[in-house]
């Protein structure tokens, strides 16, 4: 069984607050700031342009990837660590739409995340090929997966509600349709199990600075099944996805697999900071993560059912159908989310009346959780959130 007092060690973690908020942005572990600061002054402070060679700065995003590929079920050589979710999506999509041949649609659901839509509609407009999006409710995807269909392109686990798509019977039934599948791990690597190779997914991307906890902005990921890379043109082609970067060919050769989804310059500090981030799973297993989170959102919901009646679950009930998030509705959640923070407990909030919160096992405990249930009672009960101050809206909820 992973040792979590162990693990809640290698964070950076304030005293006077509970922080329910690692799905959006993971703290500070400890390793990071130490790796950021070695590279800054003897990295890049001494070695400067020699870095890039001797302190492996080059390989980097293949060093990061592989670390995050073994939370990810994929086999070495198969994830580059680099550019953003958003982009990475938009690499995988149109590599994903360069291989689905004369289809067009792409398939995806009402409850995905903004910024996957934004990505598809305006490649798609791009590519100029009259593909179209498809958005269906999340309950009815499966029944909308046929032979019609290019790509399926999904997030599993839902930003704001928590409700997690079943990737293995969806990726299953897309191959028996000839579908492409793309899956975004954003709120699910680190968060749960994921099994790519054994779902035989296409592609996926996901995020490092939500449960992977590399800081804010960190680096993204990309995957591509093994195999599939070396039939994709890349439509974001660039230098470090070229065959040979450093014989600066006027054509454009991509390289091997994965190596093409690479763009440009790695941001060093970045990928430092995540590299180090990752060393937290090392003898974790993803199944003990899953364990302690159902126990630690099962007594939340439990806890805040008993103590704030003007709460309603958002999430779905069964653990087994949710990530590693609970969701409340509240007419006013912005300004009760805002009034918990306050109050030492820090969530998020997503329109329309989501109060949302994150459930980490390597540094959250039972005690974190019975803490907060304590405070968000009490803001509730009291009505504490009832403040003009508490309703103004900040930039990012
Ligand atoms: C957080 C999140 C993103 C974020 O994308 P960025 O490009 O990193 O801003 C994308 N997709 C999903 C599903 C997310 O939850």
């Amino acid at each position: 069984m992973t040792d979590f007092a162990r693990t809640r060690a290698l964070f950076e973690l304030p005293e006077d607050i509970v922080y329910l908020d690692g799905n959006s942005l993971g703290p500070l572990p400890r390793a990071a700031r130490e790796r950021v600061s070695r590279v800054v002054s003897r990295e890049w402070g001494q070695k400067l342009i020699r870095g890039w060679n001797e302190a492996g700065w080059m390989d980097l995003p293949d060093t990061v990837g592989n670390k995050i590929a073994k939370l990810i079920g994929a086999p070495e050589g198969t994830v580059v660590a680099g550019d953003s979710t958003s982009v990475n999506l938009h690499k995988a999509l149109t590599g994903a739409l360069s291989l689905a041949g004369q289809r067009k649609v792409v398939l995806s659901d009402t409850g995905n995340f903004p910024t996957d839509l934004y990505v598809a509609q305006m490649a798609i407009r791009a590519l100029g090929k009259d593909h179209e999006l498809k958005l269906v409710a999340p309950e009815d995807v499966a029944g909308a997966i046929d032979e019609t269909v290019a790509v399926l392109m999904l997030t599993q686990i839902d930003y704001r509600t928590g409700r997690l798509h079943d990737m293995q019977a969806l990726t299953a039934k897309a191959r028996e349709n000839g579908v492409v599948t793309i899956w975004d791990l954003a709120h699910s690597a680190g968060a749960l199990p994921v099994d790519l190779a054994g779902a035989n997914a296409d592609f996926a991307v996901g995020c490092g600075y939500k449960y992977l906890n590399g800081g804010p902005g960190a680096p993204a990921f990309i995957y591509v099944k093994p195999g599939l890379g070396d039939r994709i043109d890349p439509v974001l082609a660039g230098w470090m996805g070229h065959e040979a970067p450093f014989a600066f060919d006027l054509a454009y050769r991509p390289a091997a697999g994965i190596q093409r989804m690479r763009v440009g310059t790695p941001p060093i500090l970045s990928m430092a900071a995540l590299d180090a981030a990752l060393d937290a799973w090392d003898g974790i297993t993803m199944d003990d993560v899953r364990a302690r989170s159902i126990e630690l959102s099962e007594r939340f919901i439990t806890e805040i059912e008993s103590r704030c009646p003007d709460l309603t679950l958002a999430s779905p009930r069964d653990p087994h159908r949710r990530g590693s998030q609970v969701s409340f509705a509240f007419p006013e959640g912005y300004a009760a989310m805002q009034a918990c923070i306050a109050h030492g407990v820090i969530g998020d909030f997503r329109a329309p009346d989501i109060m949302r919160f994150g459930f980490t096992p390597l540094y959250i405990g039972m005690d974190d959780v019975i803490r907060a249930t304590e405070a968000i009672g009490r803001v509730m009960r009291e009505k504490l959130w009832d403040r003009a101050e508490y309703r103004t809206r900040a930039k990012v909820t």
